[in-house]
Order: structure tokens, then C-alpha cells, then sequence
């Protein structure tokens, strides 16, 4: 149609021209509930800024039935899809004018396969198919429901105007002003008050059945909404939600600029949860809780609650100019939601859970060839997708955390100030580090650069010299496959703060290597570098500042943020070649005393994985029972039932104790969950939601068939997510090929939400992940078609591959995505593949000496 592009080229990136610019939206979209499809017509308040004949709008699977510019008719409507856009040609050039009206009138299909744009989405009251509808902006789907310009500067001001069945309620940004009751045809008109200046990613717009709950902050009505005959309760969700706004308000001293905050909960959604402006949607499992959510859940949805208000601030009130900045939009967000939630909920330890989740899987991922720097340049809507990973999350929330760690007050204030300057505008990452750097007096920029525009992190080998009291530092950047330094490699500005038992200092390691000298310090001292965790590094202790640690994790006096990133630390560097393994499981089962939740979850998952490389059975026996004696004691005093007035963490340590414990075969605890599995199965009321997955994993992965057919008989009987989610996991866990498949199958099928998909993938036993793959090798047709350009079927093609391979069976991997390419995947395939090398590589060598280990320690288990 078009052989020419309609984008311009500008700073590498597409862009609209920039003849024609939006100041005001005035937009109304008629819903039809019965054929699932909307008309839509719209007056955009345009600047002519040159004249032309040609004006280019985003705009994708809609028809646009009519086009005016003033009072001209456009002559020509084309569309150009690879761009995602409609050319609209006018007889006249139009001449330059600050406003004008470009009106249009359109119609499109409210889909309920992409969740994106318009879509609807699915759910059942009384045994009847309903549905919601509602949009998804974020990235790029605007375009979707709406010709519009579609990039995060071109901000503009929507009037919206919905028409929707009288029964329904209808939900946007802002309060109703006006509602028309349109008697003809049981429909009726709402008119919503002006949004803010925002851009089009943050509009939203919802019509479904939905109750709420009701509360307030700073005069802000702050709602929580459910879908009809959800029986979950939003009450906890409100609570939080109302909580976290009155403090963000408070933190940034900015009001919040809108009347009212609503909150809702959906079935289908494709990320967590979505920031818009005035009306952040929820995916229910992270919203909704019942008697029967784990606190785990609890946790998450607090902090999933605390990100999207953060972005009402930042994101929404000053937007990044770009999406190459997403990272920091989604960087802080991440941040601030466990900020917000650790002032909330003391007592949970957030900073626990921040490093545990989000700090861990950043420098995990970092520390691969197949990472990216967390500032990419993004030049198409096509490229957007690729850079909402793990990386901009993760890497970029740590990133603000060791601003923050080394800033403290300051960036508070440095924020205020760039939020201030810069309410209803965009911004480059530099804005902020000018900010941050004026208040704080401490040059950002210099500091984070190398954190945000290369690839990886340093390890810095922490050793003792003669002197007691000066340290040698030295830092290169970490490879987990340990290949060797390249001259390209950047030199990191790593900020430490350093704890010894005579006090706190501070140190900046600029240089490739140094000396510090800590005052006062004397022999055999205790030193912990990277004291509280803030700083994005991993540290190689010296094997005598490790000695001077081990008294202060056994008798927890080293705070559990430290006790965790030290075995973190260790297990990495182990698998880069630079610790032996014999070290990391002295360090290990030093922390036989340990209390918390986060530190024994990280020892368990290391500890399965481990195990999972074993192949010889009674080597495999032997360090299962290694792994039992050290659980065993926590075991025993954690028992199955809760402990009255237990730290709510030690209800979610039990499960994973329980869980991992039974999982490596001890008998008494498989024992125990099979009897409460038998009371369970008379009614599942019987086993409460803090042990559940622990009893229900432990039966299936030592059960067959039949154990795996209750719990599918449950997922049909129950409508609660969460317990669906439970079901899925333990469901996966059995060790019959047949009920594997069973299992896979039914994850692609109807009665599996496309977004839970992956746990029956993800869960599977390591032994028959060969059974996984070859059902992927089968259904990749079904696949395919059930994930459209999703995300998820990243993790679910993760699920089946075995984590050690022969580099023949990496070869056939390689081959089989060669002819089968899944573009939304192609990252994190080429990481896995290269994470089973690395296993492969780890394995090879870490066996004999582990052999020697287990052979020891098995005739002593003096440490239990
Ligand atoms: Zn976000």
C-alpha cells in the first residue's frame, strides 16, 4: 500500500512527525455488549506546527470510517501496520495554526486474546459466562482502542465519554461529572471529568459488574473493586492501598492531583498490575485475598500495591521522555514498593524480601553474557516489549537503592525537587541525577553511569594484608561461567559501607584496585563490607574475614540482610570457579541456627539445585541426608501447626522447611503429610493456606496418580485463584510421567488461565524435565497459539529444560528454536541455554569435591 515510511527518524528512534501535535483528547467510545465491539469518535485538539497535507496517527486493528482537519475532509485514510499507524491526506495543506480540531470516527473489536488495548475478559456467576471489559495501554496499545499519538512525550488532556449498558458500571481516570440514561436502547452515557495532562499509555477505561469497598485519605475517596460473585475480599487490598497513598503524599510533598483513587481486580491481565492514572488495575491473585491467602501473598500484594501508587508520582505525574528510560520509571516503582511496604508492615522485613527476590534475581541475571545494559536504546514499539525484563526491574530498583543507600535524606529531598521541576512533563535520566546531585552535593551522575550503561556488575575481592586494619580491594566484572577479563570491561564507582565491632566508615573503590584502611580496627576483628546490602556488587570474602563472620551468623548478631547476601555471594562465586564448593557448604551449614524465612529459602532453593546436578543414586542418597540433618532441627521445632504468637515469617518458613524437607525424603515428614493430605481430602478446610503447599507438594512428589486426581477435582471445585495457583504447583510436582503430561496438557487447556500456564511447566521435577521437553516438542503448535506474543511463554519454555546437559543435547535445544523462533522469547532462551552451560561447566567440576565433602560429613553430623 505504502512503500514509504510515515515515521520519522529521530534520536534513532521512530517517532510521529512533528507537524501535528495533541493538547486535548475529547473521546467517546460506545461500547456494544452483545456483538463485543465498540464505535468510537473523537475530537483531538491539535497545534499545526508546519504546514501539511499529511497528518500520521497511530493506529492499529481499528477502521477509522471518517477524518476532518478544521473543516476539511481527509481525501484518503490509509494504514501502514508495520508502523502501527493510519495516513491521513488531505486535499489543502493545512496551515500552521496553534489549535485546531482533528476529528474522527472509528470502530473496533473488543478482543479477548492479546489482553491488550480493548479487551475482554472472562469470568462465571452462577455457572454463566460474563465478561469485563477493560484496556491495557501500557506499552503501545492505545493505538489499539483509538487512533491517538502514542508516545509518552506527546501528553494531552481526555475528556472521555463512555456509553455502556445502564447495569454496567463504568469506570476511568477521573470521577463521573454527568450520566445519561439513553432509554432507546437500555444504554447510558458517562461523561468524566478531565484527566491531568498525562500521556495516552496511562488512560484507562473498565465496564463490568463490580462491587467495591470504601475508604479516604487527604480528602482522595480511595476505592477497592472485585468483580460480582468474587468471593475473595478486597478489604485488605483498601487498607494498604490507603495506607501507601497517605504516605507517598507525605514522602514526595506533592498532593495527589486526582479526587480519587480506584483499585481494581481482574481475571485476566497480562503483568501484575498497570499504574493507571486514577484507576490501577490488579490481576485478582494480587489483589484479593481470603482466609486461605498465604502471607507470602499478602506480602507481594502489599508491595505490588505500593509500586503502582509510586508511579502515580513517578511515571504518571513526570513520565521518562522515552521508553529506553522504562528502567527507571520501573526501577523506582519497584523500589518504592518495598519501601512503602516496610513502613507499613515493620515486622514483615521487606528489605529481606527485596533482596531475596529482586536484588538476587538482577544480579543473577547480570552476571550472564545474555544480559543488556539497563539503558537500551529502544528505537520501535517492536523493541519495547524486550526491555520490560527481569533486568529493568530488578537491576534498575537496585540501582535506586544504592542511590538511596549512599544519599539517604537527601534523596528524598533530590526527588521532591525533580518531581516539582518537572509534574506534567518528561524527562531524560539526567533530570533526576541533576536533582539528586543538587541536593545531595555528591556528582550521580559519575556514580551510577557504569551501573546503567553497561552490562554486569563488579566483584570486588576483599582480602586482609599485614596490617591489621588495611585491606586490599580489587575489582573486575563478575562472570558466573568465570571466562576471563576484557580489556573493553568498564571500572564501576562502588560506594561500601563497611561495619566492624568498633563502628561504621565508607569507602569509594573507583580504581581498579585500593587499599583501605578501616581506624581502629584490631587483629581478629570482625569486618563486614557491604554492610546492609545496598550496593549492587557481589564481594569474594578472604577466607579470614569469613572466619571472623561465622561467630556472628551462628548466633544471628549480624543483621539477616547480611547473612543473606553472604551465602548469596558465596554461592555465585562458587559457581564462577572462584570458591570452592567445599567452602560454600561449611559456610552453609554454619547457618544451622538461622531463623529466617528469606536466608533458609535461599539455602533450600540452592541446596535442591545442587542436588538436582547429582547424578550418581547413592552419592544423590547421601547428600539428600546431609541436606535433612541440617533442616531436621528447624523441622522439628517449626512442627506443622502454627505456634501462638509466631513471627507471621515463621509461617511461611514452616511451609518451605516442610516443603524442602519432604521434598528430600524425610520420612517422618512425608509421613505427616500424608495423613494431613488424607483429612484434607474429607475437606480441604482441614489444611489451612500456611501449610498447604508443603503437605500437598510432598504427597503428589512421593504419590501417583491418585493424589494428583484429588487435587485436579479441587481446582475444579474451587474459584479461588490462589488455591487454583497452589493446585497447579503441587499438581506438576509428580513423579509419573503420565500424570506430568496429564498435568502440562491441562495447563494449555481451557480451565487454565493463560497467566498460571507456567507453574505446572516451572514446577516439574528436575529428573523428568527430558518428559517436559519432549510434550514441548509436540505441542509447540498449541503453544504458540495459546500465547500470542506473550511474555509467558518465556518461563514456560524455561520450564522445560533440564538444568545440566551434554553439549549435544544443548545443540538440539539450539536447533529446534532455530526452526521453531519465538521473537518474544529469544532472550531469555539464549540465557537459559547459556545457564545450562554454565551448570554443565559448575557440575563437571564441583563433584569429586563435593564427593569428598558428603563423604566426611555424612560419618559426622556434629553441626545438627
Ligand atoms: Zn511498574
Amino acid at each position: 500500500m505504502c512503500d514509504h515510511k510515515h515515521l520519522i527518524d529521530k534520536n534513532d528512534r521512530l517517532v510521529l512527525p512533528d507537524n501535528v501535535v495533541p493538547s486535548v483528547y475529547d473521546l467517546h467510545i460506545m461500547v456494544d455488549y452483545k456483538s463485543f465491539t465498540f464505535k468510537g469518535e473523537e475530537d483531538i485538539t491539535v497545534e499545526v506546527k508546519k504546514p501539511t497535507k499529511v497528518v500520521v496517527i497511530h493506529c492499529l486493528e481499528i477502521v477509522i470510517h471518517s477524518a476532518k482537519l478544521g473543516d476539511q475532509t481527509a481525501c484518503k485514510i490509509e494504514y501502514h501496520a508495520p508502523e502501527e499507524v493510519a495516513i491521513l491526506t488531505f486535499e489543502q495543506e493545512a496551515q500552521v495554526c496553534e489549535s485546531t480540531k482533528l476529528s474522527l470516527t472509528f470502530d473496533g473489536i473488543i478482543n479477548d486474546q492479546n489482553l491488550q488495548g480493548f479487551y475482554r475478559s472472562k469470568y462465571v456467576v452462577d455457572g454463566q459466562d460474563r465478561y469485563v471489559c477493560l484496556s491495557q495501554f501500557e506499552a503501545t496499545h492505545a493505538r489499539r482502542a483509538f487512533p491517538c499519538f502514542d508516545e509518552p512525550a506527546l501528553k494531552a488532556k481526555f475528556n472521555l465519554t463512555f456509553t455502556v449498558p445502564t447495569h454496567l458500571t463504568a469506570l476511568s481516570n477521573t470521577e463521573e461529572v454527568s450520566i445519561k440514561e439513553n432509554t432507546n436502547d437500555n444504554t447510558k452515557t458517562i461523561l468524566f471529568q478531565t484527566t491531568p495532562i498525562m500521556s495516552t499509555y496511562l488512560l484507562a477505561y473498565i465496564v463490568g459488574e463490580f462491587t467495591y469497598v470504601e475508604g479516604s485519605t487527604n480528602n482522595i475517596r480511595v476505592r477497592a473493586y472485585k468483580l460480582l460473585g468474587q468471593l475473595e475480599s478486597a478489604e485488605f487490598a483498601l487498607d494498604v492501598a490507603i495506607k501507601a497513598l497517605s504516605i507517598f503524599i507525605d514522602y514526595f510533598g506533592i498532593p495527589f492531583p486526582l479526587t480519587k483513587c480506584d483499585h481494581v481486580a481482574v481475571p485476566d491481565f497480562s503483568y501484575g498490575a498497570m499504574e493507571n492514572w486514577g484507576l490501577i488495575t490488579y490481576r485478582e491473585s494480587l489483589f484479593l485475598v481470603s482466609e486461605k491467602v498465604s502471607l507470602l501473598i499478602k506480602q507481594k500484594i502489599a508491595i505490588v500495591i505500593g509500586h503502582e501508587l509510586a508511579h502515580q508520582w513517578f511515571g504518571n505525574l513526570v513520565t521518562m521522555e522515552w521508553w529506553s528510560q522504562l528502567w527507571l520509571n520501573e526501577g523506582f516503582a519497584t523500589f518504592m514498593g518495598s519501601f512503602v511496604t516496610d513502613k507499613i508492615y515493620p515486622e514483615w522485613d521487606c528489605w529481606l524480601e527485596f533482596s531475596d527476590h529482586y536484588r538476587a534475581g538482577a544480579l543473577n541475571l547480570d552476571a550472564l553474557e545474555n544480559t543488556h545494559p539497563i539503558e537500551v536504546p529502544v528505537r520501535s514499539s517492536a523493541e519495547i516489549n524486550e526491555v520490560f525484563d527481569a533486568i529493568s526491574y530488578n537491576k534498575g530498583s537496585c540501582v535506586i537503592q544504592m542511590i538511596e543507600g549512599r544519599l539517604g535524606d537527601n534523596f528524598r529531598k533530590g526527588l521532591n525537587h525533580y518531581l516539582n521541576k518537572h509534574s506534567y512533563k518528561n524527562t531524560n535520566t539526567e533530570d533526576l541525577w541533576e536533582s539528586l546531585s543538587l541536593l545531595s552535593g555528591i556528582d550521580i551522575k559519575t556514580f551510577i553511569d557504569p551501573f546503567t550503561k553497561y552490562s554486569g556488575y563488579p566483584v570486588i575481592d576483599f582480602k586482609t594484608t599485614q596490617t591489621p586494619g588495611t585491606f586490599q580491594l580489587t575489582q573486575k566484572k563478575f562472570r558466573l561461567d568465570g571466562s576471563a577479563q576484557q580489556p573493553t570491561d568498564p571500572i564501576w564507582n562502588n560506594y561500601i559501607k563497611i561495619e566492624t565491632a568498633s563502628g561504621s566508615s565508607e569507602f569509594i573503590l573507583d580504581k581498579k584496585s585500593d587499599t583501605l584502611t578501616v581506624p581502629n580496627f584490631k587483629q581478629g576483628d570482625w569486618i563486614k563490607p557491604n554492610f546492609g546490602q545496598t550496593g549492587y556488587y557481589r564481594i569474594n570474602y578472604d577466607p579470614a574475614v569469613l572466619a571472623t563472620l561465622i561467630p556472628r551468623i551462628k548466633s544471628l548478631e549480624l543483621p539477616s540482610v547480611d547473612r543473606l547476601n553472604l551465602i548469596s555471594d558465596m554461592y555465585s562465586i562458587c559457581k564462577s570457579g572462584d570458591v570452592t564448593i567445599d567452602s560454600y557448604m561449611d559456610l552453609i551449614v554454619s547457618y544451622s541456627n538461622e531463623t529466617e524465612y528469606f536466608i533458609w529459602n535461599s539455602i533450600c532453593d540452592n541446596l535442591s539445585f545442587i542436588a538436582s546436578l547429582i547424578q550418581d543414586q547413592t552419592y544423590y542418597t547421601k547428600f539428600c541426608q546431609i541436606v535433612i540433618n541440617l533442616l531436621k532441627p528447624i523441622s522439628k521445632k517449626l512442627g506443622f501447626d502454627p505456634i501462638k504468637g509466631e513471627r507471621s515469617s515463621d509461617t511461611l518458613l514452616r511451609d518451605k522447611i516442610q516443603m524442602t524437607i519432604g521434598e528430600f525424603g524425610d520420612q517422618e515428614v512425608i509421613q505427616e503429610c500424608k495423613k494431613r493430605f488424607e483429612l484434607f481430602k474429607n475437606d480441604p478446610a482441614n489444611l489451612p493456606a500456611d501449610i498447604r503447599l508443603a503437605v500437598l507438594s510432598v504427597v503428589v512428589a512421593h504419590g501417583g496418580i491418585n493424589e494428583q486426581q484429588v487435587l485436579f477435582d479441587m481446582y475444579h471445585k474451587t474459584i479461588s485463584s490462589s488455591e487454583k495457583s497452589c493446585f497447579i504447583i503441587a499438581m506438576a510436582k509428580s513423579p509419573k510421567p503420565e500424570a506430568i503430561c496429564k498435568i502440562l496438557d491441562f495447563s494449555l487447556g481451557p480451565d487454565v488461565r493463560s497467566q498460571d500456564t507456567y507453574m505446572a511447566w516451572i514446577f516439574t521435577q528436575t529428573p523428568f524435565k527430558p518428559v517436559v521437553w519432549q510434550f514441548l516438542i509436540k505441542n509447540f503448535k498449541a503453544l504458540e497459539t495459546k500465547f500470542p506474543e506473550t511474555r509467558s511463554i518465556g518461563r514456560i519454555i524455561s520450564g522445560s529444560f533440564q538444568p545440566k546437559m551434554d553439549e549435544a543435547g544443548v545443540v538440539e535445544i539450539e536447533k529446534f528454536f532455530i526452526e521453531h523462533p519465538v521473537p518474544s522469547a529469544e532472550r531469555v532462551i539464549k540465557q537459559d541455554i547459556e545457564k545450562i552451560r554454565i551448570n554443565t561447566k559448575w557440575a563437571n567440576s564441583f563433584i569429586p569435591t563435593l564427593g569428598k565433602w558428603v563423604e566426611k560429613n555424612s560419618s559426622n553430623n556434629s553441626y545438627c
